[in-house]
């Protein structure tokens, strides 16, 4: 048997080797930190880690990722090691603790830099920090870019510490003084190190997942990865006009502009610059309403992103005061029947049957569920974005829970024109092809 050092792969001492950690930016167009490390050195070792952080239970003894989610990620990287693999590189996959592994990579492979992507909410930078400590240790720099929103933050007219609370002011001020940079191409070809182990990608099972159903309702079967992702793009400007085509693959209740792009834009497979100048094309060809709506729900994602970065958690635990009225003794109760889509509110529960059934939802759904679970059950909001969290495959904390604790009226978005005028239930329509369509569901995964 080969001893590791005898594994080590052959590495001229003077060549320099950048280790690019993916996380989500699971793409080569676009990707400021592939191109940035194949411009500095000889050779860039692309590595991905499944981090079982994200599979432990949540507080209903489920994985915070569920199946269909985690099957999306494990599609998305495998279209990225193709990828890569297309343009004569490869990507290293480990399944374990990225502070371990990114360090015990790095010295193997005689590393020289880390590149990544930094992210904002508390879970992924408290990551980046343990990575970046484990690295300090062994003297090397973990080096990081900003890139997952559609403006730059250095191109945004304040500093972070003063970007306006209210989305209204940031938007207006955000369109008025800055621009979107341009895309930045893909590289031709990817020069890695030999690899000797490129690592297996996990099975669900190994995940501590059960196998993902699909569900035969659902309009769509979203494919994980940057190819299934940019096809999606395509198919969204086909004709001049998105709203063709998600009405075709989808029942109501949808946005009349869904893209349904939000699970590769999750996950990075699609860069969000590469979106806006599609949009910016179209608008040229005279689509300016529908167009005009997706930049608006761009500048949403970017605003949340950045209310995260300048509050940190305060952003979503902001203005909460106590609740003084007597605690509902059925409020897991209440929780408990939301979920399962028992509520006896026929379009709440044939919306939950289908976040259950399918992971996917569109904006108005998560509006009128999020809204019924907070205003009318009285149950505590951070369950429900726990709950989405899990259920969703575009789950995005900054996003996630942004939208939460705006709904829940914690934080100063509240100020902004966002939540559709909400419905008391009694206004709810009763009856619908969409709720006959999802009530009884024929296949429910809790
Ligand atoms: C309670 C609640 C929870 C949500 N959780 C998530 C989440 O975990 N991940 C997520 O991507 N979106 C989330 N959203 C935002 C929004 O509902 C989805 O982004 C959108 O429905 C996805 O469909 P689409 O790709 O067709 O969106 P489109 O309407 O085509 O919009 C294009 C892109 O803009 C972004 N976007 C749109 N609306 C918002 C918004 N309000 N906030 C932030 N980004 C937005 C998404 O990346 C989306 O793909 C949530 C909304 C609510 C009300």
């Amino acid at each position: 048997m080969q001893t590791p050092k005898e594994l080590t792969p052959c590495l001229t001492m003077s060549e320099r080797t950048i280790l690019v950690w993916f996380r989500n930016d699971l793409r080569i167009h676009d990707n400021e930190i592939l191109l940035e490390a194949i411009r500095k050195a000889d050779k860039i070792l692309p590595v991905y880690c499944f981090d079982p952080a994200y599979f432990v239970k949540n507080a209903s003894c489920n994985s915070k990722t569920g199946s269909l989610r985690a099957r999306f990620l494990i599609e998305s990287v495998a279209g990225l090691r193709k990828n890569l693999q297309v343009l004569g590189g490869e990507l290293i996959v480990r399944i374990g603790n990225p502070a371990v592994i990114i360090p015990q990579l790095a010295e193997e492979y005689h590393v020289n830099e880390v590149y990544h992507h930094r992210e904002v909410a508390h879970e992924e930078t408290e990551i980046s920090e343990k990575v970046e400590a484990a690295l300090w240790k062994i003297r090397l720099n973990l080096k990081h870019f900003i890139g997952h929103t559609l403006y730059h933050k250095e191109d945004l007219p304040f500093p972070i510490k003063d970007i306006p609370d209210s989305f209204a002011v940031f938007k207006k001020k955000v369109e008025r003084d800055s621009d979107v940079r341009p895309c930045i191409g893909s590289p031709e070809t990817i020069s890695t190190p030999q690899i000797v182990d490129a690592g297996e990608l996990p099975t669900l099972g190994e995940l501590g997942l059960e196998e993902a159903i699909d569900d035969p309702r659902s309009g769509i079967r979203f494919i994980g990865g940057e190819t299934a992702g940019l096809a999606q793009l395509a198919l969204v400007f086909s004709n001049g006009n998105q709203t063709n085509t998600t009405k075709n693959q989808r029942n109501l209740p949808v946005t009349d502009h869904a893209s349904m792009l939000s699970p590769w834009i999750a996950l990075g497979c699609v860069s969000l610059r590469k979106l806006y100048w599609e949009v910016i094309k179209h608008q040229h060809a005279g689509n300016n309403q529908q167009t005009n709506a997706l930049v608006l729900d761009l500048l949403w994602r970017d605003y949340f992103r950045f209310m995260f970065k300048k509050h940190g958690q305060k952003f979503i635990a902001k203005n909460q005061t106590p609740d003084t009225t007597e605690p509902d003794l059925n409020i897991d109760t209440a929780f408990e029947s939301w979920k399962a889509g028992e509520t006896g509110v026929p379009l709440v529960d044939a919306i939950i049957h289908e976040l259950n059934a399918t992971g996917y939802i569109s904006k108005q759904a998560r509006q009128i569920i999020a809204t019924y679970l907070v205003n009318d059950l009285k149950v505590d909001w951070t369950k429900g974005a726990a709950y989405f969290e899990e259920k969703l495959i575009d789950y995005s904390p900054a996003s996630n829970w942004g939208n939460w604790a705006f709904i829940a009226g914690v934080n100063d978005a509240k100020e902004s024109r966002y939540v559709l005028p909400t419905k008391p239930v009694a206004e709810l329509e009763t009856k619908s092809d969409f709720i006959d369509m999802w009530l009884p569901a024929l296949v429910v995964s809790h």
